[in-house]
């Protein structure tokens, strides 16, 4: 997967997470990414509940119908719960799921959606690929790469490490630049924060928006340690390549 393959530009809408940002959005325990590229548009995570997406949807504009994929993280309440407007929407693409996760799957086929059940690198749409780790929860992580520009990774909760992940994704996209999602380090010890730190230097990754499940005292540590730290919210977009 060289660059060859990547999109021409990608721009990320954080739909829905914890922090608030826009007055006329709603926040909420949880995490929602709107992919658009220039040509196609994903859903990474719902959120906890269908209202909130809705109402962010519905405000932004963004049609539901509009989705070429869905890709699930992992089947926890708080990036799952959406998923029941986006069925009464009509929304009925391929949502991409982590294998394990039978429940989920067996409800997204009777809701109307197409499951592709996830267990090694897969490529949901040119340029994009997500793949599986497992630590007591599989998890699915997704990597953008945009062409003349690098890779930009999607992750969810970060429960099987957001070290090993970013590994993953280096290997995948030439050039990681990009991290943004929840990195589930609210009870980390400092040690960990310095490992954790340390992989985002390591892969010279220019921009972390650690948002969701990071945490207050993790958030504090990248604050001041990680140069490349930035502030996530809801409503917060980001763009890359060229349009
Ligand atoms: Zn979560
Ligand atoms: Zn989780």
């Amino acid at each position: 997967m060289g660059e060859l393959n990547g999109v021409k530009s990608l721009e990320l809408l954080v739909l829905v997470d914890n922090t608030p940002g826009r007055e006329e959005l709603r926040s909420a325990w949880g995490l929602s990414i709107l992919l658009k590229t220039d040509s196609y548009v994903g859903l990474f995570d719902t959120g906890p509940d269908p209202y909130t997406l809705q109402h962010n949807m519905d405000v932004l504009g963004i049609d539901p119908k509009s989705l070429s994929f869905i890709v699930i993280s992992h089947d926890h309440w708080d990036h799952v719960g959406g998923l029941r407007y986006l069925a009464e929407s009509g929304t009925r693409c391929n949502v991409f799921i982590p294998s394990s996760a039978i429940d989920l799957g067996e409800w997204l086929q009777r809701h109307g959606f197409i499951v592709t059940r996830v267990d090694s690198r897969t490529e949901v749409a040119q340029g994009t690929t997500v793949f599986l780790l497992g630590n007591f929860i599989d998890e699915l992580s997704m990597v953008v790469t945009v062409k003349n520009f690098g890779g930009v990774l999607l992750v969810g909760c970060s429960h099987p490490g957001i070290e090993r992940i970013v590994e993953t994704a280096h290997g995948i996209a030439k050039r990681l630049r990009v991290v943004i999602g929840g990195m589930h380090l609210l009870d980390a010890s400092e040690d960990r924060l310095r490992k954790v730190v340390n992989t985002f230097e390591q892969y010279s990754i220019d921009e972390v928006y650690a948002i969701h499940c990071t945490g207050d005292v993790a958030t504090e540590y990248f604050r001041e340690k990680l140069p490349s730290y930035r502030v996530g919210f809801t409503g917060l977009v980001l763009r890359y390549g060229t349009c």
